[in-house]
């Protein structure tokens, strides 16, 4: 039987091999492994695909979203305590990075028809307390809207990204700074470049984008060691840099966003198309096709083990994105208890991520698409 795979990394990045051997034998030859032309380089082509003035390359998305926090924290602009809105239904890092920043996360409902943050649900949410919005581009689709921008705007409050899944995604509401791509939208956004991304290094790394000068200089000193300048340190930083030799293989792939994204949305129309169970919830389609990039293609599905048991048994790996939600997680359990988050819940409990990244192609698509409709 055919087996169609969730995700093979050794596949994803076989297109890319030679020119990316050549990028890090070119380090390896250097002599130079911290900072140095490669990290410079995927500096500017982030700046330059964004559309933004400053990128900062650092070591993965975690620390990209705790330096952004730990700036504005530097420039006053957060204090502890302070609320940041965020989506209930994030991968736990948003979460994590903003409780360990001593800030308060404010987690907020999903919408069931985008998988995102509900921008109608964020209002009643405010407090005197609440000092930004922590945006979550899900699944590679945009989480930013005209009510959001409004918001943002009438409550005078920050705009982050955390823009780990959308890379190359483009906004149909311009951004607080006139920019439309994810990442390029608001005052600063993380990226992940975990090899799972849409673009993934063979390690970890991660970048902030900013449209501020002091953020990104700050961003910057913070992750080495708070350091302005050689051996003279501002702020009790942190090692939080790029490793050229993932800055190398990025330079390589971000070349190919276009394409990467392109066979992404190919992909989901087909799925689109050729699903037709009615018991599978499909995920929307944006008016706009560019709003969305595809990360994952998350289908809801009411007796979620036993379709997922069914696909494996036709050969169809699948995973789940994600079956805890963080305000669930052992760690945060406490916190949360008060919190009550159906939404949320429900999507925890029906979601199934079908195979979607560069490895499969749409004839796979359309085979799965027929298993599932069998099913
Ligand atoms: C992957 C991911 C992160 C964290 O990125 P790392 O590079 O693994 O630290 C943060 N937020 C979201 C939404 C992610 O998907």
């Amino acid at each position: 039987m055919k087996q169609f795979e969730f995700l093979n990394l050794a596949k994803v990045n076989a297109p890319y091999m030679d020119d990316i051997r050549r990028a890090v034998d070119n380090v390896v030859i250097s002599g130079r492994y911290i900072g140095g032309e490669e990290n410079a380089r995927f500096e500017r082509t982030m700046s330059e695909i964004h559309g933004v003035e400053y990128a900062v390359g650092v070591s993965n998305g975690l620390d990209a979203l705790r330096l952004i926090l730990e700036t504005y924290k530097i420039l006053g602009r957060l204090n502890p305590g302070d609320e940041v809105i965020v989506p209930a239904n994030t991968y736990i890092a948003t979460v994590m990075a903003i409780i360990q920043a001593g800030l308060t996360p404010v987690p907020v409902e999903p919408s069931l028809h985008t998988l995102n943050i509900d921008s109608a649900a964020i209002e009643p949410a405010l407090t005197p307390r609440t000092r930004a919005i922590m945006t979550v581009h899900l699944y590679g689709r945009v989480a930013y809207d005209d009510t959001m921008r409004e918001l943002v705007r009438k409550h005078n409050l920050l705009l982050f990204e955390d823009n780990a899944q959308a890379i190359g995604a483009v906004s149909s509401t311009e951004g607080l700074y006139g920019n439309c791509m994810t990442g390029a939208l608001g005052d600063a956004a993380a990226f992940s470049f975990y090899p799972t991304k849409n673009i993934g290094a063979m390690g970890d790394a991660g970048a902030v984008l900013t449209p501020h000068a002091e953020v990104a200089e700050t961003v910057r000193a913070l992750a080495n060691y708070g350091s302005d300048r050689r051996y003279h340190n501002i702020y009790s930083g942190f090692n939080c840099r790029l490793d050229p030799v993932q800055a190398a293989v990025l330079n390589v792939k971000l070349k190919h966003l276009g394409e990467e994204s392109a066979r992404r949305q190919a992909l989901a129309a087909v799925y689109d198309r050729h699903i037709t169970n009615p018991k599978v919830t499909k995920p929307a389609i944006p008016a706009s096709p560019s709003e969305h990039v595809w990360h994952q293609y998350v289908i809801l599905a009411p007796d979620r083990d036993r379709f997922r048991k069914d696909l494996a048994a036709n050969g169809v790996q699948t995973d789940i994105h994600y079956a805890t939600p963080p305000h669930r997680q052992p760690c945060y359990a406490t916190r949360f208890a008060s919190l009550h988050l159906p939404v949320t819940d429900r999507i925890a409990d029906h979601c199934i991520s079908l195979p979607i990244s560069p490895a499969t192609t749409p004839q796979d698509a359309e085979e799965i698409a027929a298993i599932i409709n069998s099913l």
